[in-house]
């Protein structure tokens, strides 16, 4: 139990209750064999567990805007539920962008960076009144045209790399000697580009660092923030004014995927934080953090049908519906993106009985597409469900049109205490064949017979 109240357990009995529900109600089923769950509950709490962990380290009138990650779930409903739950969002391309204010997140709580933003995409940010964090001297040049054409009401800061070392997952680090995020910060001379970029520009107001994701070590978050709080402490202390008024620490707290247990918490980063670089929270600084992953994770669940459950070479292999379409990382790199596997049975409930090793595959036509590998589970056997936990971020919301399959609907879910079952709420629906066909090209079907080389005919 964490220090809220909560178990793994409740939320758990709550996916369970979910699964069958989905069943039941036929959201999944024969002609339904794929779709996403989303614990709002979950997703709540979550929120909630965040906010008060910052709020307990922070001096009291700290200005503290969680921004979620857009990337982690980029659906707008959630980020809708989140902005409800005070969280704002975190975007890094004009598709985030316009997600998040499909949402109805306002400038103030949306923060942009990404490393490749066009001059329009700054345009219409600083219109907007966007917080920007910029990735590079380049764009800081472009930044500072516009500048000089317009007011703008954004917030404005530059990202570093803190280079303080990568994690377990080299994908997810960030804060390598060679990552290709912000400005190297040990790298001969600049640090010194840095200081003088405030130094010219005293509408610079904010320092960014996000140091990486699933795979880096409490310590070295915390690592990368004391960095980058010595570097806001120098440049303020240079310029002779508190300039930089405003700390984005980035996200990146790391998820365990092997338990239901929430480890580690909210609470135990915004401690280490707290013990490790005390001054962030003296109130001088406003601050920002981009939590995705831990915000999700652990609220999705990818439920899918045994299609069919056979053998090959002595080896149960239940064939599902969940693959690389939805799992794409778990699929091609399993060593460093394990997931649990729930088996239930075909009314969706929790399935028992004596464990055996087998194989969970996916639907895509390559031998890889595989959920998991050699698992000990319930026998899965044709009509069952396998379901792929913690998937709440990176995973269902985050199709891949392989074998073009359709990305599944994806559904919310509250307990009912009327019937002691759940509600439901469509968050995204299944696609459909037609719009398969129409991101294949369909409106262009003769594009290429038509075109010929002059003369070839
Ligand atoms: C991906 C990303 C995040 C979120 O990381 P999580 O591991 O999902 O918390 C935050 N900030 C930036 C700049 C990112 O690229």
């Amino acid at each position: 139990m964490d220090e809220y109240g909560n178990t793994g357990e409740e939320r758990a009995a709550r996916r369970d209750e979910a699964v069958r529900g989905a069943v039941e109600r036929g959201l999944l089923g024969p002609d339904a064999p794929i779709v996403g769950l989303l614990d709002v509950t979950g997703i709540r709490e979550s929120a909630r567990e965040l906010r008060a962990a910052f709020d307990a380290v922070t001096a009291p009138g700290t200005p503290v805007l969680h921004a979620f990650a857009v990337k982690a779930t980029p659906l707008v409903p959630v980020l809708r539920l989140l902005r409800e739950e005070g969280i704002g969002a975190e975007v890094a391309s004009p598709g985030e962008l316009a997600l998040a204010r499909a949402a109805g997140l306002s400038p103030a709580r949306t923060v942009l960076d990404s490393p490749a933003k066009t001059a329009a995409e700054l345009r219409e940010a600083l219109a907007l009144g966007i917080a920007v964090n910029a990735d590079n001297p380049q764009e800081l040049d472009r930044i500072d045209g516009l500048m000089w054409s317009a007011v703008s009401r954004s917030p404005l800061g530059i990202r570093v790399n803190p280079q303080v070392g990568g994690g377990s997952i080299g994908a997810t680090s960030t804060a390598t000697e060679t990552s290709k995020f912000g400005v190297a910060l040990r790298d001969e001379g600049a640090r010194e580009w840095v200081v003088r970029a405030y130094l010219e520009r005293p509408w610079l107001s904010r320092l960014h660092a996000h140091t990486g994701s699933q795979g880096i070590p409490l310590a070295l978050m915390v690592r990368g923030v004391e960095e980058t709080y010595a570097l806001a402490e120098e440049i303020n202390r240079r310029i002779g004014r508190p300039q930089i008024d405003t700390i984005d620490i980035g996200g990146g707290l790391p998820v365990n995927f092997a338990s239901e247990a929430t480890a580690p918490t909210y609470t135990e980063y915004a401690r280490a934080l707290k013990a490790g670089v005390p001054g962030l929270f003296d109130g001088r600084y406003g601050l920002v953090t981009e939590f995705g992953r831990s915000l999700l994770a652990k609220h999705g669940t990818i439920v899918a049908r045994v299609e069919y459950a056979k053998s090959a070479g002595g080896r149960p292999v239940a064939v599902t519906h969940a693959g690389v379409q939805v799992a794409t990382r778990t699929v091609y790199v399993p060593g460093s993106w394990p997931l649990r596997i729930a088996a239930y049975d075909g009314k969706g409930r929790p399935k028992s009985g004596p464990e055996v090793v087998q194989d969970v595959a996916g639907p895509a036509c390559f031998a890889g597409d595989l959920l998991a590998e050699g698992r000990a589970l319930p026998l899965l056997d044709q009509g069952d469900y396998a379901a792929a936990l913690d998937t709440g971020a990176y995973y269902f919301a985050h199709h891949y049109a392989y074998n073009s399959l359709a990305r599944p609907g994806i559904y919310g879910f509250v307990p009912d205490p009327q019937t002691g079952g759940v509600r439901f709420a469509t968050v995204r629906d299944p696609q459909t064949l037609a719009s398969i066909v129409a991101e294949s090209g369909g409106a262009h079907v003769g594009a290429l017979t038509t075109l010929h080389t002059p003369g070839s005919r």
